[in-house]
């Protein structure tokens, strides 16, 4: 393993709560659709749409990450994040619920006028989704000592101000569901994390904004902006 031609990265990873473990991360889904529909009333419930960050983006909670370069509207979307504990192809939500090993607190960051003008043209998200620091999360706390967190109150505020408020119970697609779609188009194993979208609120944030955000029975995180580089 040692002939590379230049030193391999560093494999991306996230503290386990509770325990001196990390969890390695090879790959981030994100559940993405119109904002009022990934949370709260969806009478179509249309399949989920996903889209997908590297592993690169990862940056932890507590954070000061620079102001993004090519946008002028950076915006927060604070999510539940499953970490997926077993492998999983084409499974039922049954046994796709008992691959959920764990959860974060995680910050889809976003360059929305990057985003607007990607939909507009029918071209891909890589650049208003992917971009270095946009995947931010927490620690991971583990199932067996958190329970299923199908329920409870999941916020964001910005410098102190509540901009985001929804609850666990009104995401549109359950999680069992979202990981036994998601076992239809990927074969899923340890190592896969699902930011699972995002209640109404979505906002833009400038340098100099904290964000706080808390998923009840989960925990907080927190990210600062710093300048533009
Ligand atoms: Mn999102």
């Amino acid at each position: 393993m040692s002939n590379f031609v230049f030193p391999a990265a560093e494999i991306p990873s996230a503290a386990v709560r509770g325990t001196d473990a990390r969890y390695a991360v090879s790959r981030i889904f994100c559940v993405d659709a119109d904002h009022a529909r990934e949370m709260g009333a969806d009478p179509t419930r249309e399949p989920p749409f996903y889209f997908t960050k590297p592993a690169s983006a990862l940056t932890p909670s507590g954070s000061t990450v620079p102001y993004p370069t090519e946008t002028r509207n950076y915006h927060y979307e604070m999510e539940l994040v499953i970490a997926i504990g077993a492998p999983v192809f084409k499974v039922t939500p049954e046994v796709a619920k008992a691959a959920i090993w764990g959860y974060a607190a995680g910050l889809d960051m976003t360059r929305r006028d990057l985003q607007a003008a990607a939909k507009a043209a029918g071209k891909p998200w890589d650049t208003a989704k992917g971009f270095d620091q946009s995947a931010i999360l927490t620690d991971i706390a583990r199932v067996a000592d958190v329970g299923l967190l199908e329920k409870g109150a999941i916020t964001l505020g910005v410098n102190g101000v509540e901009k985001q408020h929804g609850d666990l119970a009104d995401m549109i697609w359950s999680q069992a569901e979202v990981v036994s779609n998601l076992s239809h188009l990927y074969r899923l194993h340890p190592g896969d994390l699902i930011y699972t979208g995002t209640p109404a609120g979505v906002g833009a944030v400038v340098p100099g904004d904290v964000l706080v955000g808390r998923i009840e029975g989960l925990g907080e995180i927190t990210l600062t902006v710093g300048p533009a580089e």
